[in-house]
């Protein structure tokens, strides 16, 4: 069994690291919330005191950060993974960053003979608690054979797309089709409730026909149930948004439906919402109508 580090410890990454320690991996652990490191060694693993030192006692290193610039920090910073990693081993940034971070850090990764894959997940916490995270994996094929056994402890699908950075290209698109059908669920489900039905009622009838996605079934019931508790935070959705457009952009592609939700996203934000669930991407859509989606008799109070 690989001696496996993991730094981030958040929302995904400690389900994550769990099911490592679970599966009979030794794992060494680091995030900057010293309470998140606490909880991991409860479970068997072993703490350190910077990036540095879990890869200096690590085969394989797995980074869980919010974003390129966190990522950039721990693997190529002061104190990072590259200061302590050694040659030969391998850095997964399972973190959802640019196609163009990525690259960064892939480069900087080979130039002192460290490999690097790029392998963002979908699936959101429910699936990290269960190991059954969808992995989209950018990076050479030996590597990615390489640490398979590892990644499949995390997921139920692992998908080798490309290069270094298709990774992150694949989770963009997956990014973009799970706002854009938040919104989408929100619009209908606000004129559904104006017009006086119940949106149970509603998402029953429709889950099982067209319509129906993992997304409105993960989404409708916590709309409907008030319950905004993350989950994966708007905060963080904005950003991988931004970098669909970023990256758009740089390739001269038009993204009409993806800009217009990023907007929506910046605005909850600016409206205290950061760290609420994405599903509150509704919320926008109910101020602008004037109506909460709610269960029918509430609705008319
Ligand atoms: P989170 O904010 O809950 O956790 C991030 C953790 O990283 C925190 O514990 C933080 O203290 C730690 N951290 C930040 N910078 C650090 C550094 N330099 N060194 C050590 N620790 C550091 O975020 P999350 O929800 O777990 O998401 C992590 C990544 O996974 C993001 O890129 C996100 O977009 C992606 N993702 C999240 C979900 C979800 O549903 N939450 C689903 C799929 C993908």
């Amino acid at each position: 069994m690989a001696q496996i580090g993991f730094i981030g410890l958040g929302i995904m990454g400690k389900p994550m690291a769990r099911n490592l320690l679970k599966a009979g991996h030794s794992l060494v652990v680091y995030d900057l919330a010293p309470a998140a490191v606490a909880e991991l060694v409860q479970a068997g693993a072993k703490a350190a005191g910077s990036c540095q030192e879990v890869a200096s006692q690590s085969e394989v290193v797995v980074t869980m950060l919010p974003d390129g610039p966190d990522v950039e920090a721990a693997v190529l910073g002061p104190k990072g993974v590259l200061e302590g990693a050694a040659k030969g081993s391998v850095v997964v940034d399972m973190s959802s960053i640019s196609p163009v971070s990525a690259q960064k850090v892939g480069a900087g990764c080979a130039a002192k003979g460290v490999e690097f894959l790029d392998a963002p997940v979908s699936g959101g916490e429910p699936k990290a608690i269960e190991g059954t995270l969808a992995i989209m994996v950018g990076g050479d094929q030996a590597t990615f054979e390489r640490v398979l056994p590892i990644l499949q402890k995390m997921g139920a699908s692992v998908t080798l797309t490309g290069p270094v950075g298709a990774g992150n290209v694949t989770k963009l698109a997956n990014q973009i089709m799970v706002a854009c059908n938040i919104a989408a669920m929100g619009e209908a489900l606000v004129l559904a409730t104006r017009a006086g039905l119940d949106p149970e009622v509603v998402f029953n009838a429709v889950k099982g026909g067209l319509a129906g996605s993992n997304v409105l079934n993960a989404k409708a019931p916590m709309v409907i149930s008030r319950n905004f508790q993350p989950g994966f935070r708007i905060g963080l959705h904005q950003k991988d948004l931004r970098n669909a457009l970023l990256a758009a952009e740089s390739m001269k592609v038009s993204l009409p439906f993806t800009s217009l939700v990023q907007q929506m996203l910046m605005a909850l934000m600016n409206d205290g919402k950061a760290n609420l669930d994405h599903s509150a991407i509704v919320t926008f859509l109910e101020e602008m109508a004037g109506v909460e989606i709610k269960k029918a008799a509430a609705a008319k109070a």
